[in-house]
């Protein structure tokens, strides 16, 4: 865990979130601002910046979970689509330095990508 990081306080239960999942390597809750309903943020509970530092065993278990939360998210929110992505490094947009993927419900005439 690092102190500082807001996801990590999220993971220890520190920061309430809305939970969605959780196992052994991976949480993902609701955005606290969401692009849309039911957008989920999926993350590894170990801290770590980019996608290129996580361990094998942690990579597959997030890529598992999210195969599994994107019809789920869709499927909360009757959501036909989504947008399921990454932003991996500051200049690329990412706000918070843990590795987090998005699950962005989408529908019909919304106004187009995030
Ligand atoms: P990024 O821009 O780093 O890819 O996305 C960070 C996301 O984390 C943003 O969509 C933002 O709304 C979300 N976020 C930031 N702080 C919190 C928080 O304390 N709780 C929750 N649930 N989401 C957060
Ligand atoms: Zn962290």
């Amino acid at each position: 865990m690092s102190d500082d990081c807001i996801f990590c306080q999220i993971v220890a239960g520190e920061i309430p979130s809305h939970t969605v999942y959780e196992d052994d390597h991976v949480f993902a809750f609701l955005d606290v601002n969401p692009l849309a309903p039911g957008h989920t943020l999926v993350i590894p509970r170990d801290h770590h910046e980019r996608l290129n530092d996580l361990p094998d065993d942690t990579a597959d278990a997030l890529y598992a979970a999210i195969h599994d939360l994107v019809p789920a998210a869709e499927a909360a929110v009757d959501a036909p689509a989504s947008n399921v992505g990454f932003n991996n490094g500051e200049e690329s947009g990412q706000e918070v330095p843990h590795v987090h993927g998005h699950v962005v419900p989408r529908f019909a005439d919304d106004g187009g990508s995030p």
